[in-house]
């Protein structure tokens, strides 16, 4: 079962009431990873590849070409999805690429030119048959949707979603990106407001700060995409500390990049047992 659309892995999710794992690469190493993962899971994964990443590649031909290239090769269906872009150009990159999905992000404009903004958006990507996740901003909090005191309105997001087309929203119910701790506290009852109101999938950003338990709260209150970061970013880096504080004479990359793929393929294949619940 190789590279597939994202709407196919999310759409089959929210029949069975299920979240989706949606993390996030870096390097190979992370495709390797969270690929094997899901292969060990017998599950399937979104492959998310973010603006920031690709500022770091300093290009985003190279590493998407490396993940579709691992995704064709999986074992359980893979799809590959373009996370926060803001620039037009890369949304149009990412088209020509192959992915199955992108997240456009105009959260940080006034309501009016996100919605003209994404709405030009969607519909270029709906031509050529790919899925798009949107956000709605919020006046105030730096980290915009994400800062843990933001909320989405439902009423607002059912006319966002009409007015841009969107396949899917990322929704601020208490969570904030890059947490560190997984001790977020959930909207719970708003996330069921949303469900209610929203005809379309519900996305959990900054899904890092949250427990577990939590995580499966969230997905039978009707979240379904849930966005991990931060926290595979933690396995994977505290996995190479380890064989270099043990070895200090190491110098061979393989030896404690193997070490960081093999966390993250067993913690990957964890928390998408406990998203599948
Ligand atoms: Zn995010």
């Amino acid at each position: 079962m190789p590279l597939v659309g994202t709407g196919s892995i999310v759409d089959t999710a929210v029949r069975a009431g299920r979240g989706v794992g949606a993390f996030n690469v870096i390097g190979l190493e992370h495709a390797d990873g969270l690929v094997a993962g899901a292969e060990r899971a017998g599950l399937p994964v979104v492959l998310q590849i973010s603006e920031n990443c690709v500022r770091y590649h300093g290009a985003l031909e190279p590493i998407a070409r490396a993940t579709l290239a691992r995704a064709r090769k999986s074992q359980v269906p893979v799809a590959v999805h373009l996370d926060h872009a803001e620039s037009e150009e890369l949304v149009d990159e990412a088209i020509e690429l192959g992915f199955g999905s992108v997240m456009f992000d105009a959260s940080k404009q006034a309501y009016e030119d996100n919605v003209v903004r994404t709405r030009a958006v969607a519909a270029r990507c709906h031509d050529a048959g790919i899925w798009v996740e949107a956000e709605l901003g919020e006046v105030g909090g730096k980290d915009g949707v994400h800062a843990p005191g933001a909320r989405t309105d439902p009423r607002e997001a059912a006319e966002y979603v009409a007015a841009t087309g969107v396949d899917a929203l990322a929704v601020a119910v208490g969570t904030s990106h890059t947490m560190l701790t997984r001790d977020a506290a959930l909207d719970f009852g708003l996330i069921q407001r949303l469900r209610e109101a929203l005809a379309v999938p519900l996305v959990l950003h900054g899904s890092s700060g949250v427990s577990d338990e939590d995580l499966g709260t969230a997905i039978r209150s009707g979240m379904t995409k849930i966005n991990i970061s931060t926290h595979l970013n933690k396995t994977f880096t505290e996995a190479v500390r380890e064989v270099l504080a043990d070895n200090p004479k190491l110098v061979d990359p393989r030896k404690y990049l193997t070490a960081g793929k093999d966390a993250l393929a067993a913690e990957t294949a964890r928390l998408l047992g406990v998203l599948a619940g």
